[in-house]
């Protein structure tokens, strides 16, 4: 098969598809693999290290579209690119159709194979090209907490671990999920004293045996939130309710109650945010404060460490990019049950419900 490995366009996103290891890998299958122009760059992958490591540099996207049997990129095609899909051809990338409609009629008139990294499915219930994303946004959120912590940045001037003699933050993590989980890893390794809340007895029970001793999975009831949030220098909100928008766990009227300078990173920005004070912010402008409390709001925090996010979700990309040119698309979604959940638009139809229910659209 033909793979196309398309440079992202969409603002601010430096991510790539697939690095050039995995460009061997293709190969070593017996594929041929095409890169745009310059669509490693923002990674710092070069042109040439794709080249090296046995790919085709075509100019432009068009170029991609027109010779490849399988098109990939990190997000969503973009409007310029609609009329550029081939019919038959397979579209494999994140997608976010419930939320866009003009895209989602787009691929349905393209009659291409479109199949959402968002979507595919394991048996139990995860999604394995989500979690590396929330993997990075869960480390990066205890790292944006002690930033935000410092007096230049707007924070009350307190070291995340303490020194000798001095007691160190105190982080509470909302939600003991992917980004939880790594975000108290984090903190708990800087020396904090982590508390992590979650309404899921199992879960809480799972933390319990691997956590770190500085990490405390505590189950949370709004009383438990409003206790722990007024002791907190830093607030991590990481809850998902899976298809909906987040809940909101602190009011106002709680931040009140918080310290001066004490600083909220809210992960679940992407869902609307835990917090009813947080509005998205980009990495240009990250934060903003309200009532003394300094919000980290932003959307997409992986943007900020392409390298690090494109090589966590090219490795679990990969195999599943190498199953579906291994056997063409209709054999490897009858063969795997989490391919087969991918499918969103086939030949014009969407296979999702999902996204047939947005719309109102057939299913
Ligand atoms: P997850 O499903 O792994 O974990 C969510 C956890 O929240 C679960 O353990 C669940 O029991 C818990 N929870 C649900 N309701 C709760 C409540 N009321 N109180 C306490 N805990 C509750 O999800 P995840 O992968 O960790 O993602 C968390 C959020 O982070 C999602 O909204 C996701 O979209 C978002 N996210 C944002 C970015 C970003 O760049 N901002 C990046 C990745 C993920």
């Amino acid at each position: 098969m033909k793979v196309g490995i398309l440079k992202e366009i969409k603002v601010l996103e430096n991510r790539v598809c697939m690095v050039p290891t995995g460009v061997a890998t293709m190969i070593a299958n017996g594929h041929e693999v095409y890169v745009e122009n310059n669509a490693g760059a923002g990674a710092g992958f070069s042109n040439e290290e794709y080249v090296a490591a046995g790919a085709t540099v075509l100019d432009t996207p068009a170029d991609v579209y027109q010779t490849c049997d399988m098109v990939m990129h990190v997000k969503e095609p973009q409007p310029s690119e609609y009329d550029m899909i081939r019919e038959g051809q397979i579209v494999f990338t994140y997608l976010h159709l419930a939320a866009d409609e003009p895209q989602t009629k787009a691929l349905m008139k393209a009659k291409s194979i479109n199949i959402a990294y968002e979507t595919i499915e394991k048996k139990d219930g995860s999604l394995p090209l989500l979690v590396p994303m929330s993997e990075v946004a869960g480390r990066m959120a205890a790292q944006e907490g002690a930033k935000y912590l410092e007096m230049p940045q707007g924070g009350r001037g307190v070291l995340l671990g303490g020194v000798k003699g001095v007691a160190p933050a105190t982080v509470v993590v909302i939600g003991g999920g992917v980004v939880g989980i790594n975000a108290a890893k984090m903190a708990a390794g800087l020396g904090a004293q982590v508390y992590i809340l979650d309404t899921n007895l199992e879960r809480l029970a799972y933390l319990d045996d691997v956590m770190p001793a500085n990490v405390f999975p505590v189950m949370s009831n709004p009383a438990i939130l409003k206790e722990y949030v007024t002791k907190a220098d830093v607030v991590i909100g990481a809850v998902l309710i899976p298809g909906a928008k987040a809940p909101k766990l602190i009011t106002r009227e709680m931040l009140k109650d918080m310290k001066d300078g004490a600083v909220i990173v809210d992960v679940a920005i992407d869902q609307g945010g835990c917090f009813e004070t947080s509005k998205a912010t980009t990495h240009a402008e990250p934060t903003f404060t309200v009532e003394g409390v300094v919000h980290y709001c932003v959307a997409n925090m992986p943007g900020a460490v392409a390298r690090t996010s494109t090589i966590a979700l090219t490795n679990a990309t990969l195999p599943y990019a190498v199953q579906i040119a291994n056997k063409g698309w209709k054999k490897a979604m009858q063969e795997n049950e989490e391919i087969k959940l991918g499918a969103n638009v086939i030949d014009g139809q969407i296979t999702y419900k999902a996204v047939a229910e947005a719309f109102n659209l057939d299913y």
